[in-house]
C-alpha cells in the first residue's frame, strides 16, 4: 500500500489539515485526530508534517501502522475534506528544470527559428545536442492551486497559455552540495505538477520566469506518494506520463526518456545552494506541448486539461475566465 500524503481543507472548521489518502481513494486520515501532527487551531498543512519527518524517522513508521489500520475515529469521508495542493504555500520559489526529455527539446528546436520568431511549424528529426548541464528557473509559491482549481486565463496578459506534464520532486532532508549517490536520502517523495507557462511572455521577456509566474499557474497534486513506495519503479523503468487536453492525448511518454535524472537534478541544483524539506523541483515535460504542435494550440477558457502519471494519479484543471 503506498503511502499518499494529503493536505485538505476539513469543512467542520475550515483549516487546513494534513492527512492519509486511504486506498479506496474516498476517504482520508486525518492526522491531527491521530494525533501524529500537534493539534492547532491553525493552518497546518502537509509542510508541518514533512518538517517533523526530517529529524524524526520513526514518524514515516507510524504513518505506514496507520494505513494499515486506520483508527475508526480520525477516517474522514470525501464528503468532509477538500483535497488541495500537498504543499499549498510553499516557503521558497518551486525550482523547475527546462528541457529535460529529448523529445521535448526537439519539438522546441524544431519551431524556433535562431533569430526569434517561433510558434508552430513541423517537428523534424532536428540534431540538437543533449545539455551538458540542466537548465533552472522558478515559479514563485503564489503559482500554487490544487486540483480541480480554475487557472485564470490571463488574456489581459498573455494569448498564449500552455501545458506541461511533470513529476514534481519534494525534498524531505535539508543538504546542500548533495552527490548523486546521496541525493535520494534527501527527497521525500513524489507528485504530479502543470507547469503553465505564457509562452509569448516567455518570449519577450528573454528569460522564463515571468511567463513562468502568472498567478495560479501551477495546479499540483493531489498526492504526495512517499519515495520508498515509488523509487523502485521511478528510477528503474520509469512511469508513464500522458496529458490531455479536452479528452485529446496530447503528452505520452515515460520518466525513463529523462535527460537528467532525479538524483542528477537533486546534486546539480544543492551545489552551493542548501535545499530544505519542503521545497519542491519540477523535472521537466515531455514532448506534445501546444506550442510545438501543427498548428500550434493555444489554452483557451474552458478547456480541460488532465494528467495521469502512473502512481502518482490524476490532476485535473480547468481554464477559467
Ligand atoms: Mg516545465
Amino acid at each position: 500500500m503506498s503511502l499518499k500524503l494529503i493536505s485538505f481543507i476539513y469543512n467542520r472548521t475550515g483549516f487546513i489539515r494534513p492527512g492519509i489518502l486511504l486506498p479506496d481513494g474516498k476517504h482520508g486520515i486525518d492526522l491531527i485526530q491521530a494525533k501524529i501532527v500537534p493539534h492547532e487551531q491553525t493552518n497546518e498543512t502537509l509542510l508541518s508534517l514533512i518538517k517533523m519527518m526530517s529529524t524524526d524517522s520513526t514518524i514515516e513508521i507510524k504513518l505506514r501502522e496507520l494505513l494499515a489500520s486506520p483508527p475508526y475515529d480520525a477516517v474522514l469521508s470525501e464528503h468532509q475534506m477538500k483535497i488541495i495542493a500537498p504543499i499549498p504555500f510553499p516557503q521558497r520559489n518551486l525550482f523547475c528544470v527546462g528541457k529535460n526529455y529529448m523529445d521535448h527539446v526537439q519539438e522546441i528546436a524544431a519551431v524556433t527559428p535562431s533569430g526569434g520568431g517561433g510558434g508552430g511549424g513541423e517537428v523534424t528529426a532536428t540534431a540538437v545536442p543533449k545539455p551538458k548541464y540542466p537548465q533552472f528557473f522558478t515559479k514563485v509559491p503564489q503559482t500554487v492551486i490544487g486540483p480541480n482549481d480554475l487557472i485564470p486565463s490571463h488574456t489581459a496578459t498573455t494569448r498564449w497559455l500552455d501545458y506541461e506534464a511533470e513529476v514534481a520532486v519534494v525534498i524531505g532532508q535539508q543538504g546542500c552540495n548533495i552527490s548523486p549517490e546521496e541525493a535520494m536520502n534527501h527527497v521525500l517523495g513524489y507528485t504530479i505538477a502543470n507547469d503553465i507557462s505564457a509562452r509569448d511572455v516567455q518570449k519577450r521577456h528573454t528569460q522564463f520566469m515571468k511567463g513562468k509566474c502568472l498567478d495560479r499557474t501551477c495546479p499540483l497534486g493531489p498526492y504526495l506518494v512517499h519515495k520508498h513506495d515509488l523509487n523502485p519503479r521511478l528510477v528503474g523503468e520509469g512511469l508513464k506520463i500522458k496529458c490531455w487536453v479536452n479528452n485529446q492525448l496530447r503528452q505520452d511518454s515515460s520518466t525513463s526518456q529523462m535527460i537528467f535524472t532525479i538524483e542528477q537534478i537533486v546534486h546539480q541544483l544543492s551545489q552551493g545552494m542548501t535545499l530544505y524539506p519542503g521545497d519542491i523541483i519540477l523535472t521537466g515535460t515531455p514532448a506534445g506541448v501546444g506550442y510545438a504542435m501543427t498548428p500550434p494550440q493555444a489554452l483557451k477558457e474552458r478547456d480541460r486539461v488532465r494528467i495521469e502519471i502512473e502512481e502518482l494519479g490524476t490532476l485535473e484543471n480547468e481554464i477559467g475566465p
